[in-house]
């Protein structure tokens, strides 16, 4: 049996940035990383952008090159799952029997993509966009593909809807709501990119009852809307978010609700063990205090930073302002901050101009900004949010005057 100092189970953006952060805070004790994946780390934010579009390599898109690890004595074990912890051992059980023993351990797992619940859901062209496998297969296919249905307005469906309409592929896109991005963003956004993707030839289909996807074999052939319509397509795409991957934690006794708790350390309920990244549910003040589960790789990297400082001895919390971005067409997205109960969206710049920003409001204090091409009040606006402050309205539309001068 194999015992570690620190063992990672996990080989994504948290598990990576985790022994990163241990071996740059000087922890000379051993690390080892366990992946299911066959790869090394690798960023997953390209597979719906350069990766899909094949403007990056998988080699670009590596979080470290192979000999990192290697010089830094960071020990891979790869392409096999954890399928088991015992807490009170210290020990976990990989897929293949084998166990490893520690003294600290990082779960950082992230999630699975929910499948679509209807029949059809699981032919062969049914395709999800979490790992490089999902997205090799994917795009193995596209050359013998025309119609594509992307199921899921939300981030993810709508940059590869954008990644494919510029491949010039016949896309519609299929929400069940009645805007795209309705999750995580304000209504003025979710019109613009609606729009944005109507004038790239994409159809939207919004309040979308999908009832089938009907197949020819294992290949489907459309889907099938609740009135009975049948909307061609030779593949389909779905991103309908995840379920967190913490079976094995959950089963050892972990206290769990959308996600592994954790505390401002990350600790878990269980002895030595923190959870970090997708799979982590933490009371977050951006939130009002609520728990809530970030699916974003600053999240995961901060998570990992605190972990890792925590491991070294540090007094360290988390308390990150969550920041993410979207890229699709020619649109770069930046969010800080979290909109969800918002209870005013105000609009700065004109959308129509393609360089705007969405401010939102709780209570008359700004919680959160969508900036689409506007850098500028991405990186003003922060202060606004952090601060939660309340400038005046007439002010905070106004583009002539800079965020910042409002932040003082
Ligand atoms: C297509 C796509 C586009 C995205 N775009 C953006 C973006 O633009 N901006 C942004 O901020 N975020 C984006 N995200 C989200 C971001 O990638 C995630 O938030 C981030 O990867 C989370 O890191 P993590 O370490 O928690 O999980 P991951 O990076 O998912 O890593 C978890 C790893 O653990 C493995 N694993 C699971 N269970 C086990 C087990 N039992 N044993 C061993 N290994 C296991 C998984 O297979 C995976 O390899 C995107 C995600 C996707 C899928």
């Amino acid at each position: 049996m194999d015992s570690v100092d620190v063992l990672i189970v996990g080989a994504g953006h948290g598990g990576a940035q985790a022994a990163i952060a241990l071996r740059q805070g000087k922890f000379a004790g051993s690390i080892m990383m366990i992946g299911d994946e066959p790869e090394l780390p690798y960023e997953r934010p390209p597979l719906s952008k350069d990766y899909l579009s094949q403007a990056k390599s998988f080699d670009r898109i590596l979080i470290r090159p192979a000999a990192f690890w290697a010089e830094r004595h960071v020990e891979m074990r790869l392409g096999q799952p954890v399928i088991a912890v015992d807490a009170a051992a210290h020990r976990v059980t990989l897929a293949d029997n084998s166990t490893v023993s520690y003294e600290h351990l990082i779960w950082a797992t992230g999630g699975r993509p929910r499948k679509l619940p209807c029949p059809g859901g699981d032919l062969a062209g049914v395709h999800a966009i979490r790992t490089r496998a999902d997205v090799d297969r994917l795009m193995g296919e596209l050359s013998g593909a025309q119609r594509i249905a992307v199921i899921g307005g939300g981030y993810i469906g709508l940059e590869a809807a954008a990644v494919l309409a510029k491949m010039g592929k016949t896309v519609t896109v299929f929400e069940a709501l009645d805007r795209v991005l309705a999750r995580v963003a304000g209504e003025p956004l979710s019109r613009f990119y609606e729009a944005e993707h109507r004038a790239h030839g994409v159809d939207v289909c919004l309040n979308a009852r999908i009832e089938a996807i009907e197949g020819d074999g294992d290949r489907p052939i459309g889907v099938r809307m609740a009135g009975g319509e049948i909307i061609p397509a030779d593949i389909v795409i779905v991103g309908i978010g995840i379920l967190p991957a913490i079976e094995p934690l959950r089963a050892a006794g972990a206290a769990c609700s959308n996600g592994v708790d954790v505390d401002a350390q990350c600790h878990t309920s269980l002895p030595d063990i923190f959870a970090i990244g997708d799979c982590a549910a933490h009371a977050s003040r951006f939130a009002d205090g609520q728990t809530i589960r970030l699916e974003s790789v600053q999240n995961a990297n901060d998570q990992a930073t605190v972990v890792a400082r925590t491991i070294l001895g540090e007094a360290v919390e988390y308390e990150a302002v969550p920041w993410f971005w979207s890229n699709q067409y020619d649109l770069k997205l930046q969010t800080v901050g979290l909109s969800s109960g918002h209870d005013e969206a105000l609009l700065r710049g004109d959308p129509a101009n393609r360089s705007f920003s969405v401010i939102y409001l709780k209570g008359g204090r700004v919680i959160a900004l969508d900036c689409v091409n506007a850098v500028k009040d991405y990186v003003q606006g922060r202060a606004l949010v952090v601060g939660r402050l309340s400038p005046d309205r007439a002010q905070l539309t106004d583009v002539n005057v800079p965020l910042k001068s409002l932040a003082a």
